[in-house]
């Protein structure tokens, strides 16, 4: 599953911040999750809860924040939200392949004790 590996290395970077700044414990993760980054939050979740066993992040909560996907039209100039690569504006009518956001997947920040 890719979400384990997206999640193995998710606890990877937040046990390493925890080392860095001498903290014992991981209490909050949060990540950001675009709605056409390919990652399932629920599998995300699932994931989560698997590969923070036994780590520093053990006892901590995943917090996710869903992006939504907008594209850019350049006729417009303005972001409409889409929910594929490639979209009609709806003002327009013209295609547009300028994706804004929507492919996110990171960690927005971490919380230690
Ligand atoms: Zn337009």
């Amino acid at each position: 599953m890719h979400e384990v590996g997206l999640m193995t290395e998710a606890v990877r970077l937040a046990v390493a911040s925890a080392q860095t700044a001498g903290a014992a414990r991981v209490t909050v993760v949060r990540l950001r999750v675009g709605a056409l980054s390919g990652a399932v939050p629920d599998a995300l979740a699932f994931a989560w809860d698997v590969v923070r066993q036994g780590t520093r992040a053990a006892a901590a909560r995943l917090e996710i924040e869903t992006i939504p996907a907008a594209c850019w039209c350049a006729t417009c100039r303005r972001e409409f939200e889409c929910a594929d690569f490639f979209n009609e504006c709806p003002h327009c009518h013209e295609l547009s392949g300028e994706l804004r956001c929507g492919r996110e997947l990171e960690i927005a920040s971490v919380e230690l004790h």
